[in-house]
């Protein structure tokens, strides 16, 4: 390639932050924009909105930002999504959105919170995350994973002729956010950034996702899924509590407690 169109310096956030200052990361890709070799330099974002601040005060030339949003971490405390959205707008910088769905998170909703969808009678569940996020100002881009074709058809469908909820679809979505909120689910998004530090070869994300299904469904037996997903890895009792997997963890959870919750549930 002559040229990056979008060159991110990646998963900003507070320490990450020192690290590329530390070694003119910035300096160095605002030196390549003006050669031509990259066209806009952004940032990739978890953190607070208060950190991003603070990256964005130091360094406007940054073009655009791109945050975790959607509507179940709106308001989480971790991830801030509304917070961060809000003061790169008030940088006056595009918002690319990543994890629109929640790492299809919010494909699978809880039975509640899909008779709410339902009832609408309209489009499906990963339509209504996606247009939650793209109807906000700003939203320059909102990035969705996709595994088959028909998802891909699916979100062209919705996206070529864009409209924003209605009143009915966005007071559809508070109620599905006030489920969620509800839960006190395991905000993980399965990035698995924490799975290869793990000494003690962990499935960490695996085993949080059994541990917010059973929260979701907690009619069904769980035995099955845990002993398949620890099979030949680590259990959430093996834990060394090292520490190495929340250094990395761009949702700041706390794995360690949360692994002694999964052990004394599953084990
Ligand atoms: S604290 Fe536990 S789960 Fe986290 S990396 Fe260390 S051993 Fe693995
Ligand atoms: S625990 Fe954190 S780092 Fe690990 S998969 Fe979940 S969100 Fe990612």
């Amino acid at each position: 390639m002559e040229y990056f169109d979008f060159y991110l310096m990646h998963a900003q956030n507070a320490k990450n932050f020192q690290k590329y200052k530390a070694c003119r990361a910035y300096e160095t890709a605002f030196e390549l924009k003006k050669e031509g070799k990259i066209r806009h330099v952004g940032i990739s974002f978890h953190d607070t909105a208060e950190a991003l601040d603070r990256i964005l005060t130091e360094y406007p030339e940054i073009e655009a930002v791109q945050i975790q949003f959607n509507y179940v971490d709106y308001e989480d405390a971790v991830v801030q999504s509304r917070r961060v959205y809000e003061t790169a707008v008030k940088h006056g910088k595009p918002v690319i959105v990543m994890e629109p769905v929640k790492g299809g998170k919010l494909v699978d909703l809880p039975e509640e919170a899909q008779k709410i969808f339902d009832s609408l009678h309209g489009g499906s569940n990963a339509s209504y995350a996606i247009r939650f996020a793209a109807g906000f100002e700003n939203m320059m881009m909102v990035l969705s994973g996709m595994s088959t074709i028909e998802q891909l058809r699916e979100n062209v469908s919705f996206m070529a002729d864009f409209q924003p909820l209605s009143d009915t679809e966005r007071a559809a979505v508070e109620q599905v956010q006030h489920i969620f909120r509800s839960q006190g689910l395991i905000p993980c998004t399965a990035c698995r950034y924490c799975v290869d530090g793990c000494p003690m070869q962990i499935p960490i994300p695996d085993l949080f996702s059994v541990a917010n299904a059973k929260k979701q469904f907690p009619k069904s037996d769980y035995t099955g899924a845990y002993a398949f997903r620890t099979k030949g890895k680590g259990k959430a009792s093996d834990c060394i509590k090292c520490g190495a997997c929340e250094r990395i963890c761009p949702q700041k959870l706390p794995v360690r407690k949360l692994l002694e919750e999964v052990a004394e549930s599953f084990e």
